[in-house]
């Protein structure tokens, strides 16, 4: 069955990139430019995976990743932080604000559906196929 995932992320080109590489992948997508709109979107489509960009205007990922997890009808979904914003400690931060993966850009589309598929669940593989 089509797994859903939800993208928050406010840069065109990187949504443009990751909707391609994930409806390519068999994804079905659902878009959202900022935090508000992910949550909301979240509620519409109970996605199966949250891709998640830190930079974001108003809120940033780290506290969208701690909202989602605040909420019980969210709180078991696999969320990955993928982020240019790679300094030293962000995969801490991320993760400590309750993101299960990390990936950093630039994006290789030659192994990012891997990368994101390494966090799921062996039930959420499963369910992919
Ligand atoms: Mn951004």
């Amino acid at each position: 069955m089509k797994l859903k995932a939800l993208i928050i992320e406010d840069n065109e080109q990187n949504m443009y990139m990751l909707s391609f590489l994930l409806e390519k992948n068999n994804y079905e997508v659902f878009q959202a430019f900022n935090g508000l709109d992910g949550i909301k979107v979240a509620k519409e489509c109970s996605p199966d995976v949250i891709l998640l960009d830190i930079q974001l205007p108003e809120m940033d990922g780290y506290q969208i990743a701690r909202e989602f997890r605040q909420r019980n009808d969210f709180n078991h979904i696999p969320i990955i932080a993928v982020t240019s914003h790679a300094m030293v400690g962000d995969r801490e931060k991320a993760m400590a604000s309750g993101a299960n993966g990390y990936i950093e850009k630039p994006i290789d589309p030659d192994n990012f559906i891997q990368k994101m598929e390494s966090y799921f669940t062996a039930e959420l593989l499963q369910r992919r196929n």
